[in-house]
């Protein structure tokens, strides 16, 4: 057993100086009669915290973009790095929150990546390839994708019922796109506003019982 002559004391265990003066110890050490344990931490709460710093700096630099004007010569290719990263963590970000409802992650990701066109489009002085192409391409794949993903043949029930729905409306909005003169190209826009028909008609023959139950059901009309 250590001993501390300043304290005359015995001290279990393996320390070096006295715990309770500082001096240097003598004597063999011992067994610590306390157990050691291990320095825990919440695994949910570092990811949580993780979440919402992550969101905080992603929207911040957002935010700090307006700062800048679109006149500044050179800044375009940074500002195109800039935020295409902070677009790719931010949809990493929502996959990873959402993964457990397909049809939910698509809807959250249609208009997440569909917003950040238009935001990118507006910063580089809007020469509206975002409402011509972006967003009427992300619509209709997504529309493809969930096509391909659910099988609209064998609706699944519940939750998917609605954001598919949604995610065929969200492919509707290119129309108004049209309907405003809003792009430079319209053929995307009648592509993905004609899928989106196609899809809601197809939904209707197929499923349109259980798709407008569900539908009462989760939006109490
Ligand atoms: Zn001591």
């Amino acid at each position: 057993m250590r001993h501390c002559d300043a304290c005359a004391v015995d001290i279990e265990g393996a320390w070096g100086r006295c715990p309770l003066c500082g001096t240097p110890v003598t004597g063999e050490a011992t067994a610590s009669p306390l157990p050691s344990v291990p320095l825990t931490f919440s695994r949910r709460r570092v990811v949580r915290v993780l979440f919402f710093t992550s969101l905080a700096v992603i929207l911040a630099s957002f935010a700090a973009q307006l700062l800048f004007s679109h006149e500044l010569t050179g800044l375009g290719m940074i500002r195109s790095v800039w935020l295409g990263l902070s677009a790719m963590w931010l949809v990493v970000l929502m996959a990873v929150r959402k993964r457990r409802n397909l049809a939910k992650s698509t809807v959250y990701l249609v208009v997440i990546v569909g917003l950040i066109c238009v935001y990118w489009d507006y910063l580089s002085g809007w020469p509206g390839w975002s409402l011509t192409y972006a967003v009427p391409i992300l619509c209709a794949s997504s529309i493809v994708a969930l096509l391909i993903t659910v099988r609209l043949m064998r609706i699944e029930t519940g939750e998917h019922v609605v954001y598919s729905v949604l995610t065929v409306l969200l492919g509707l909005a290119p129309i108004g796109f049209l309907a405003f003169g809003w792009v430079t190209n319209a053929l995307p826009s009648i592509i993905c506003g004609g899928l989106s028909l196609i899809v809601l008609v197809l939904l209707q023959l197929v499923g349109g019982r259980t798709v407008r139950h569900e539908l009462g059901k989760r939006l109490h009309v």
